[in-house]
């Protein structure tokens, strides 16, 4: 009998097969699929090994009366109802750290992809336009703007760091103020917003950081303004991002992350003043592995009674 369920679509081939090879396992597709198991195979399961971003809630965990282990593939584990779980003795785990630099290195990337129009200039070489029409308009520089880092957390601390190497004013708004090398903490947003041309969001998602960028935020940050978020949709009030975006009362976006991925409102995909990336934050072959290291690491200690590597709850 299988004592590991494997859940989600969107596990690669070869993550699946490993995780498959080290314990008799049985696959779903989602939480969705999991009533359909039957109830012999349903009891045997002791951990599920989860990937995705649909919501994991104390309904599905029912399903499993033996279950001691959710390890979830990702840092943020807001799928996945962690009260639930504790109130029924079942330990989360997810995988940080190991993609601190992707992560932080994409919002950098994209924050230069913003300002420098690369999108623009790619188009406009590809086209051929570059020989019929000359240079593309000026840009703005990256070197020396000022940032305001929303979440100085995990990621958010390497996204800073990398801000440093391009002489950035640095900013950061948490709920704590943390030991920096002098940047500038601010416990109101709204407040670091007016301070800050650019803001790179880096919260955890859920329920207590939604809209956590408001449209107050939005507002404050004022023409010149551009946001980035790699953290999630649900962090960014994103009706009001945008209508600030198509009424030009901000001056762009860089998005990895959207509400409703991967169908995300169309409206985006109209506006020439937003960077947009489809949820690949960690997305390197490198990091994916060490990820999947991890998940299939807290899955084997669980099972073999040893202490969690990196337990939520
Ligand atoms: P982390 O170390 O836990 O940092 C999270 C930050 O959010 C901290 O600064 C924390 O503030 C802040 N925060 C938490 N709850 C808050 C609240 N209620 N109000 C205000 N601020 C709050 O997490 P991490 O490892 O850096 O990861 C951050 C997030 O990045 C993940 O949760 C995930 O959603 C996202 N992510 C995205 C990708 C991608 O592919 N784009 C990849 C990996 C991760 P304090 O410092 O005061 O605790």
């Amino acid at each position: 009998m299988s004592e590991l369920l494997i859940c989600g679509a969107n596990f690669k081939e070869d993550e699946r097969a490993r995780l498959a090879n080290a314990y008799p396992s049985v696959f779903v597709g989602g939480p969705s699929e999991m009533a359909d198991l039957d109830e012999p195979t349903r009891a045997a399961i002791k951990a599920i090994a989860y990937k995705g971003h649909a919501p994991f809630g104390g309904a599905e965990m029912d399903h499993f009366p033996n279950l001691g282990v959710i390890a979830n593939y990702g840092v943020g584990y807001d799928a996945i109802d962690v009260e639930a779980a504790s109130a029924r003795g079942v330990k989360v785990t997810n995988t940080p750290n190991v993609l601190n630099d992707d992560v932080a290195d994409l919002a950098i990337g994209m924050l230069i992809a913003q300002f420098r129009t690369f999108y623009r200039g790619e188009t406009h070489v590809r086209s051929g336009a570059w020989a019929d029409q000359g240079e593309i308009p000026l840009n703005r520089k990256v070197t020396g703007t000022s940032v305001g880092i929303v979440g100085l957390g995990r990621i958010g601390r390497e996204i800073a760091d990398r801000c440093a190497a391009f002489k950035m004013d640095i900013h950061y708004t948490s709920r704590s103020e943390k030991e920096t090398p002098g940047w500038t903490y601010h416990a109101d947003p709204v407040e670091m917003a007016r301070a800050v041309d650019v803001l790179i969001v880096a919260l955890v998602g859920g329920k207590e950081t939604e809209n956590h960028v408001s449209k107050a935020v939005i507002d404050a940050l004022g023409p010149r303004g551009v946001i980035v978020n790699i953290s999630r949709g649900t962090t960014v009030d994103e009706a009001a991002l945008l209508d600030a975006l198509e009424q030009g009362r901000i001056a762009g976006a860089a998005l990895d992350v959207f509400l409703n991925e991967p169908r995300i409102d169309p409206r985006f995909a109209k506006l020439d003043n937003v960077v947009l990336q489809p949820h690949q934050g960690s997305g390197s072959v490198e990091t994916r592995r060490a990820m999947a290291e991890l998940q299939l690491e807290n899955i084997a200690n669980f099972l073999s009674g040893k202490a969690l590597v990196t337990p939520v709850n």
